[in-house]
């Protein structure tokens, strides 16, 4: 083929082609894909119908409508303190879009972009896209969290790369681990003094249990780039909506990708938003309490079946370390699960090779599924270890 390399070079996420792989055989339960099982709130819903009878159908300015700015602004302000006036909010497509439109905002050909790993499937292609060079930290080392030291020492491994950024992200998805404020100060001293900027995705910033999330804006204003956005904390995916915020004149230049990649998000999109984000401040927290129960019953459930895995802070996800008498990758004993046991979870392979040596299961299902889902695997494993 004669199209461009570095798409040849990537692939589907591994998310995705395990899912695929796997079938869609009814009796199996997924525990796949990290998509919220609850409803966008009926307000929520609402508010997008009437959009449509007033013929809010129509192209937004570019940036997103001054309403969802607004909302933004203010939302992100009474929840983590953020100071971004409104005109510092750009509406994208999702936080997909908004990695994509700030990693080919800031990077030049060749510039290193630091990411903890394992991490989410879809930040090194986007980089490869940008045509940055990926370095990646491994932080198995250290219960999946970054260190002021592994940082340091990564970025000295690299004396010829101009390194411009580093994703940070927590919640982490998928290791359901966050960063205390204390920790995250820590990062950013080491992170300032190499003068990086930090693309921050705190996609699953409302699904922090048991301490109140830091953005990392707060500690670090004037390099860093935030990214959020509604499709977990209000259960709406298939909406995409998400934000870039970022100080002038960065944002100014992200809104030139953003023009030029998609314009601007749904119209009918954005009438959803501002109603989330004005009325429906309580809905997150709502949300939260459900998962929380749920990480409840899935950590007891590992405990008792004598699983090895990482209690989560924070998302809803849960990483589960293969019993040391399985022979094989996490592909194959992700396989076997589904095949034999009937519940599918990601092979950890999928978000880099640190995460070889673990599964991830979602709890965003409800209790009656993950309490059928962890019966299974408890019989399974039972068996296996009989034989
Ligand atoms: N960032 C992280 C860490 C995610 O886990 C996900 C989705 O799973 C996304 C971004 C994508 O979010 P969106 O659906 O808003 O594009």
């Amino acid at each position: 083929m004669d199209t461009n390399r570095i798409i040849q070079a990537i692939q589907v996420s591994g998310i995705r082609r395990f899912d695929e792989a796997i079938g869609s055989s009814a009796d199996t339960i997924k525990l796949t894909v990290g998509k919220p099982d609850l409803a966008t709130p009926e307000h929520v819903k609402d508010a997008a119908v009437r959009a449509i009878r007033d013929d809010w159908t129509h192209y937004s300015p570019l940036m997103g409508f001054a309403e969802l700015q607004h909302a933004a602004s203010q939302y992100f302000h009474t929840r983590y303190g953020l100071t971004y006036a409104a005109n510092d909010v750009l509406a994208t497509v999702g936080a997909t879009e908004a990695v994509a439109t700030s990693l080919l905002t800031l990077l030049n050909p060749g510039d290193g972009v630091l990411l903890p790993t394992p991490a989410y499937a879809s930040y090194a292609p986007l980089v490869a896209m940008a045509q940055g060079k990926l370095i990646t930290v491994d932080t198995t080392a250290n219960g999946f969290k970054l260190t002021a030291d592994s940082l340091e020492r990564a970025l000295n491994s690299q004396p010829t790369t101009p390194i411009k950024a580093i994703i940070l992200n927590y919640p982490t998805n998928p290791t359901g681990i966050t960063y205390t404020r204390t920790e995250l100060l820590a990062l950013r001293a080491v992170i300032a003094a190499h003068d990086l900027y930090v693309i921050s995705d705190e996609i699953y910033s409302e699904l922090t249990y048991d301490q109140p999330h830091t953005a990392f804006a707060t500690l670090y204003p004037e390099k860093t780039v935030t990214i959020n956005g509604l499709s977990k904390s209000h259960a709406m995916t298939g909406w995409r909506l998400g934000f870039i915020m970022a100080p002038q004149p960065l944002i100014a230049e992200m809104k030139k990708t953003h023009q030029y990649l998609v314009t601007s998000t749904s119209s009918i999109t954005q009438a959803a938003g501002i109603e989330a984000l004005t009325n429906g401040i309580d809905d997150g927290q709502r949300m939260r309490a459900k998962y929380q129960q749920r990480r409840e019953l899935v950590a007891n459930r590992l405990g008792a079946i004598g699983l090895n895995y990482v209690y989560p802070a924070g998302a809803f996800y849960v990483f589960v370390q293969l019993p040391s008498w399985f022979n094989g990758t996490s592909w194959q004993f992700a396989t076997q699960l589904a095949h034999q046991a009937h519940v599918a979870v990601i092979p950890g392979s999928a978000f880099g090779t640190a995460g070889e040596g673990w599964v991830r299961l979602s709890y965003a299902a409800s209790s009656t599924k993950l309490t059928t889902a962890l019966d299974r695997i408890a019989t399974w494993i039972n068996q296996m270890e009989e034989n």
